[in-house]
């Protein structure tokens, strides 16, 4: 199709057309799409059906998109157009119908772009977004599920010529400006995305597997192009599909970034995952200081080709996008993914032992953010609705789950990885596994024994990681947030003067400090019968905090106006909380390297 004949298509929506010829393409459903006129966040679709023309047409939308484990209700997004001819209707707002009493050949409708808009803003990466400037298209917000029928759909797309857009659709190019893509499935609609934008596509071919990657990126400020994101996404992907069966791999893994000088109105950055590709929203600053969390991601999101989108649960694999069932494994999703993410970056040198070391540190302070009161299970089954505030903590405690399930391994069979496991269920269980099986599953698959009961402790009855003894085996000294005795010197300002110490501040006492009754210009004499100078006062005063316990009294001997003043008053213990840590074990280097090569052979030999 030409250009003039596209523009006519899109500009005149006729409803209704006397069926002249019934082609053998039944239910065939050709989108035209003319981004050259989209504008104020408005697109037009013009949708003709090719077959026999019907009397009523059912379509929907999702409501919501696997990966982003919530709800977007796309159909708000939909205006149908008024007309006389035709009567357009939804049911119940979940199904849009077109009746009429003529044959309908076509349904034309206008998609608002769903980008920034309140309430219930969707997470960029699954947003849409259409201006002249740039449009992120997700082909399932704009393309309808037509109910009942098996539809196919073909993409007739036009574009400014200086423009380039960038997908993992297969298009061919009609011209500088016009593209139509193959015929698609439903599923391949709701795998696949588009970005528009004046930035041009990079591309290439990973050298061990032959894949062929694209780069697409939009910048706010023109900052970041694909060509500073092309080495880390190419030393990335390099190194994490070597771990992946190549059975998994798409024809085309496409790679769509949007970057912002202004925060996303969703709170978030981040990315969704596709089989056949990933869109992901950073903030739009100097490229140097993304590039760790770009590479982290774009792990992560590859990682996802395999698990979730081919190893799953039962429900997972055919995600209803109408009426979500997510199950308990959550966890498994994320937090292994994330896990596998850093763990395959850092034994293949793209990240540091100390950024892996603080990675594990990161996620375990993060994990305290959320309420760890509910398992991980719960909060799974749940996060479509009353857990979904607690999403974010299975990139962290499920991170650390994660971790502690490759130790558990690790310790128990040391032929075994975690990589292994994932070959080994894609192997048998390309149906999905059923929900409430996966852990016995990984202890028969891995034949190691107690992983069943090690998971449901701690997944299902929220018991706590060892995560201190576990890390402790491989050389890494971890003490999580802890609270200390400290015995209080009464709340009260210090200073230093002429080699004495002055009570500055009395403004705020506690108990012991009102007992021992400071005032203002006191100066500290002894403590506990040991005389107290300005250079041995720090080192007292911590004995004193850490040695004291509630049943001690304590004496203090204070000169005020040049006369001594003896007090004494009971010890007051207060508890002070004591951030986490992190560290190698110095003696124990060996082991830490040791964990560090162990999948690394298994999987390159
Ligand atoms: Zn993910």
């Amino acid at each position: 199709m030409n250009i003039s004949t596209l523009n006519v298509a899109i500009l005149n929506c006729i409803f209704f057309l006397i069926p002249l010829v019934t082609t053998a393409q039944n239910h065939v459903y050709h989108a035209y799409i003319n981004l050259t006129e989209t504008d104020f966040g408005k697109l037009p679709i013009n949708l003709k059906r090719n077959g026999s023309p019907q009397q009523e047409i059912h379509f929907n939308f999702p409501k919501s998109i696997q990966g982003t484990y919530s709800y977007q209700n796309y159909n708000r997004f939909i205006e149908l157009p008024k007309s006389d001819n035709i009567q357009s209707y939804t049911l119940n707002e979940d199904v849009f119908i077109i009746k009429s009493t003529q044959p309908i050949d076509r349904i034309c409708y206008t998609v608002n772009q769903s980008w920034d808009k309140s309430p219930n803003v969707i997470f960029e990466p699954a947003s849409t977004l259409f201006s002249k400037e740039v449009a992120l298209l997700q082909w399932w917000a704009i393309l309808p599920k037509i109910l009942n029928e098996n539809a196919k759909y073909i993409i007739h797309l036009e574009i400014e010529n200086d423009k380039y857009i960038t997908s993992s659709t297969p298009f061919t190019q009609l011209n500088d400006s016009v593209f139509v893509s193959d015929t698609l499935s439903y599923e391949q609609i709701l795998d696949q995305s588009l970005l528009y934008s004046d930035q041009e596509t990079v591309s290439f071919n990973l050298e061990e597997s032959n894949l062929k990657i694209q780069i697409g990126s939009y910048s706010t400020l023109n900052k970041i192009h694909p060509y500073h994101l092309y080495k880390d996404i190419h030393e990335t992907l390099s190194t994490i599909s070597v771990y992946l069966p190549k059975e998994v791999f798409p024809i085309t893994y496409s790679t769509l970034f949007y970057f912002n000088h202004k925060p996303y109105k969703s709170g978030k950055q981040g990315a969704l995952e596709h089989k056949s590709g990933a869109v992901f929203t950073f903030p739009e600053s100097k490229y140097e200081y993304l590039k760790d969390e770009i590479r982290k991601t774009i792990a992560h999101e590859f990682l996802h080709i395999l698990n979730p989108l081919v190893i799953s649960n039962t429900s997972l694999q055919n995600y209803d996008t109408q009426n979500p069932d997510i199950g308990q494994q959550l966890w498994f999703y994320e937090g292994l993914t994330e896990y596998l993410a850093v763990k395959l970056l850092w034994q293949s040198e793209l990240i540091s032992d100390e950024q892996f070391l603080e990675e594990i540190l990161q996620k375990y302070n993060r994990s305290l953010w959320y309420d760890n009161t509910v398992p991980l299970s719960k909060l799974s089954e749940d996060v479509l609705s009353e857990y979904r505030e607690q999403f974010g903590n299975f990139y962290n405690k499920g991170f650390l789950v994660s971790l502690s399930l490759d130790l558990f391994f690790y310790q128990n069979n040391s032929e075994f990885t975690i990589i292994e496991l994932l070959h080994i269920l894609l192997e048998k269980y390309p149906e999905g596994f059923e929900d409430d099986k996966l852990f016995s599953i990984l202890e028969k698959e891995s034949s190691v024994k107690g992983v069943n009961k090690f998971l449901k402790s701690i997944i299902q009855k929220n018991d706590d990681l060892p995560l201190e003894e576990f890390l402790f085996k491989i050389g890494i000294d971890f003490t999580p947030i802890h609270k200390i005795p400290k015995a209080s010197l009464g709340n009260i300002g210090i200073a230093f003067k002429d080699e004495k110490v002055i009570v500055t501040d009395v403004s705020e006492l506690d108990q012991f400090g009102k007992a021992i009754g400071y005032q203002k210009g006191d100066i500290l004499f002894s403590l506990n019968n040991e005389l107290l100078t300005t250079e041995n006062f720090p080192s007292k005063v911590s004995e004193f905090q850490n040695e004291s316990n509630s049943k001690d009294t304590i004496k203090i001997q204070i000169l005020r106006n040049g006369k001594q003043i003896h007090t004494k008053a009971k010890a007051l213990i207060n508890y002070q909380e004591e951030k986490a840590s992190i560290g190698l074990i110095l003696e124990e280097k060996a082991s830490f390297f040791l964990f560090k090569e162990h999948s690394i052979l298994q999987q390159k030999d």
